[in-house]
């Protein structure tokens, strides 16, 4: 469920048109609901009452410092997979113990800068990533709360991309090398082993690979207790998908997935981390843009909007689905016409949609992309000398710029010429 609703018409933000929001800052932008975010936040927490857990939001998926203060507010730890975005985690308000740092290739400064400015765990993944760590752990004279990232070999079913938990994937160490890895880390002064880590992939429409996942990070648990480790964490990952397309049927839901999570793992009496990014951030985000024209083609019609790949890369990178809507709700029974829906950047790849039935529509339209809030305006470039687009966040009447659109001048301006031209 999300607060982007039609009222008279007119599709809103919460309690705010989107005309409104649009004539304010210029299309395209990205704009995101408060009351979204913080119920996506609610459902996990509440599917995991009782347990001993924490909820860390995977920054990656939507870090706006706006975005992860409202969820920080609401008790949310953060996953960050970089300093960048530890270093915005911080600036935003989170503790450092309330911040785990993922990731396959963390570089020995990235490191130091977490260590010294404190943080919850590492998410290590290697042993020569384990060795670097105790050097320089040892060095600032402490020592790093790790949990060791396996790989369980499972097929997480979802987009080859963004698929993680198989034997062949970069991601982990393979989980029949998990007793060696550990003893390896035992070893190590400036380590300490707190728990387990897995991340199966993103975007997994079933609980089944989830279920396979777990069952085998138990029986870990256990050989690794036996084996002389404190084992009493246990982080999950994320992954849960999203129902991009409202004709589909939907994915588990939280709910679900903390019923999957205490019987599977309950007995072991460790504390629970979840890594959620998508679900929380993607239904709680729309891509705002305007139709620049209508074009008819030989044999199919385009609809070329102001927004393009460079802004949302999902369908060009992943064959993402994003549901497209009208601002101004179609007539009941308008004849709906199939359309390719593309952007202005110098590449076929440039398309959003092809052969998509929309209603009626003229040019200057306002148009809005569902299910846009995730790994949306963190992967936009600035490919084609277009300026990233504003990010604007909403909450009940109120709306304000989070992001404000870069000038030409600063784009321009970044660059430096060599004194010898
Ligand atoms: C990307 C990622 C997540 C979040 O995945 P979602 O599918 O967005 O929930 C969590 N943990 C790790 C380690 C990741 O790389």
């Amino acid at each position: 469920m999300d607060h982007f609703l039609y009222r008279n018409g007119a599709l809103h933000a919460e309690d705010v048109p989107l005309s409104e929001i649009a004539a304010a800052v210029g299309t395209p932008f990205y704009v995101y609901s408060t009351a979204t975010l913080l119920r996506h936040y609610a459902l996990f927490d509440e599917a995991l009452a009782g347990v001993d857990h924490l909820v860390c939001y995977a920054m990656k998926a939507a870090s706006n410092q706006a975005i992860l203060k409202t969820l920080a507010q609401a008790g949310a730890g953060m996953d960050v997979v970089s300093l960048g975005e530890y270093l915005r985690a911080r600036a935003a308000g989170v503790p450092g113990e309330k911040i785990v740092f993922s990731g396959v290739g963390k570089t020995a400064d990235e490191m130091r800068r977490a260590l010294a400015g404190g943080i919850r765990q590492f998410n290590v993944e290697s042993e020569p990533e384990m060795e670097a760590l105790n050097a320089v752990a040892r060095d600032l004279g402490t020592v790093a709360p790790v949990t060791i990232r396996v790989n369980p070999d499972v097929d997480a079913r979802t987009h080859a991309k963004i698929a993680t938990g198989k034997s062949e994937n970069k991601f982990g160490i393979p989980i029949a090398r998990a007793r060696q890895v550990y003893a390896h880390a035992a070893r190590l002064p400036g380590l300490e082993v707190v728990g387990i880590d897995v991340h199966i992939g993103s975007q997994l429409t079933e609980l089944e690979p989830f279920a396979q996942a777990y069952a085998k990070l138990a029986g870990l648990t256990e050989t690794l207790r036996a084996d002389g480790h404190d084992i009493r964490r246990l982080d999950l990952g994320g992954g849960l998908g999203i129902p991009y397309a409202r004709s589909n049927a939907a994915p588990p839901l939280p709910t679900d997935y903390g019923r999957l999570i205490r019987d599977t793992l309950g007995h072991l009496g460790c504390e629970i981390e979840i890594e959620p990014g998508r679900l929380i951030a993607g239904n709680a985000g729309l891509m705002m843009t305007r139709v620049i024209y209508l074009k008819q083609g030989e044999g199919r019609d385009f609809l070329i909007l102001d927004a393009a790949m460079n802004d949302l890369i999902r369908p060009a990178m992943y064959d993402a689905h994003h549901d497209i809507v009208p601002v101004i709700e179609p007539e009941p029974g308008a004849e709906a016409a199939p359309y390719d829906i593309v952007g202005p950047v110098c590449e076929t790849g440039d398309t959003f949609a092809r052969q998509r039935p929309m209603p009626p529509l003229r040019q200057g339209d306002l148009i809005a992309f569902r299910g846009a809030g995730a790994y949306g305006a963190v992967m936009a470039s600035e490919y084609n000398t277009r300026p990233l687009i504003p990010e604007v966040m909403v909450k009940g009447d109120q709306f304000a710029v989070i992001r404000r659109r870069p000038t030409f001048d600063e784009i321009i301006n970044r660059d430096t010429i060599p004194e010898w031209l």
